[in-house]
């Protein structure tokens, strides 16, 4: 039987494609449109202002998506918004969806972000903390594209780590994420909030220099890299004690990942890669594995990776 006034309808041809990709850290929130090839088309900032609540947050964060996305969609005529990955400054439950990390979002300490953007948006939406979404950027897109296994440090207030794993984030027992930064590279060294001393973290974060610094009269991490520049010993070695924390750190991960790249990124890497990068050559007196087969890279997407990495969460 036909049934008439039935027309059958022909599936158009899959429209251009973007997600929207979410960084939230401790004092700003990114939000940005970003199309199947990486491009970010279109993006907001604002502060993330954790103690104003984060119902407040997410409802703030509701409104720069529209924006981005009604933004994309103009400049991608018919795009389609395939979903909304977030990166977020950790610990994060990335199978539930939740923030738990009332350590630098105050007062965020068991908040569900999946739930109201899914239903907001009724989209699919991803969460991971933000140094995994940072190196998923860099390899779709960046310095790790083509590699693998990937492992990637980030230099900035503290330092983070991520392992890229047969294409996947590598997760550990619960979906806890690696701790890179926490590992020990000098028994004797300062004190960690993590539980133990001389993490590369208590050794060679941005806040750690910046901190040894203090008692010199330099204002931040910056602060000592110019007085380093300018030979003032006390600046000169404390920089040392950081590239000699990294160069051990290096060596350690090396040898327990055997990554095909290794990648360096954040603000501080970002400006002060080059004076790192020699103590990382002793990676060439490794016997355990065939020499050149581990490879060392600075981040190429700088700020945008973990932006980037986020929205590729949900297109890759
Ligand atoms: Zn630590």
């Amino acid at each position: 039987v036909i049934l008439p006034g039935i027309a059958v309808k022909l599936r158009p041809m899959a429209p251009p494609v973007f997600a929207v990709g979410i960084d939230i850290g401790g004092t700003k929130m990114a939000v940005a449109a970003v199309t199947r090839t990486g491009r970010i088309v279109a993006r907001r900032v604002l502060p993330t202002e954790a103690e104003a609540g984060f119902a407040r947050a997410v409802s703030r964060l509701e409104e720069a998506i529209r924006h981005v996305q009604d933004e994309a969609s103009l400049q991608i005529p018919g795009g389609e918004c395939a979903g909304i990955g977030i990166g977020c400054a950790g610990p994060v439950d990335p199978f539930r969806g939740v923030i738990r990390n009332p350590y630098t979002l105050t007062g965020w300490d068991c908040c569900d972000i999946a739930t109201p953007l899914r239903e907001a948006f009724r989209l699919r939406v991803v969460l991971e903390n933000d140094a995994d979404a940072a190196a998923m950027g860099e390899c779709w897109v960046g310095a790790g594209s083509g590699f693998d296994p990937v492992v990637m440090l980030t230099f900035g207030t503290g330092v983070g780590g991520a392992a890229i794993v047969g294409g996947k984030i590598q997760r550990g027992a619960g979906g806890e994420h690696p701790e890179l930064g926490h590992i020990v590279v000098r028994p004797d060294g300062p004190a960690c909030y993590c539980g133990t001393r001389g993490c590369l973290e208590s050794i060679a974060s941005g806040s750690a220099i910046g901190k040894s610094g203090e008692p010199h009269g330099w204002a931040d991490a910056r602060g000592v890299f110019q007085a380093a520049q300018q030979g003032i010993p006390e600046a000169r070695a404390i920089i040392s004690g950081a590239v000699d924390a990294v160069g051990t750190a290096v060596w350690s991960l090396a040898h327990a990942y055997v990554p095909q790249r290794l990648i360096f990124g954040g603000g501080l890497m970002e400006t002060e890669f080059e004076r790192f990068a020699p103590v990382m050559r002793r990676l060439t007196t490794v016997t355990q594995f065939t020499r050149d087969s581990v490879s060392l890279a600075k981040a190429q997407l700088g700020n945008d990776a973990g932006l980037v990495g986020a929205a590729g969460l949900v297109l890759t």
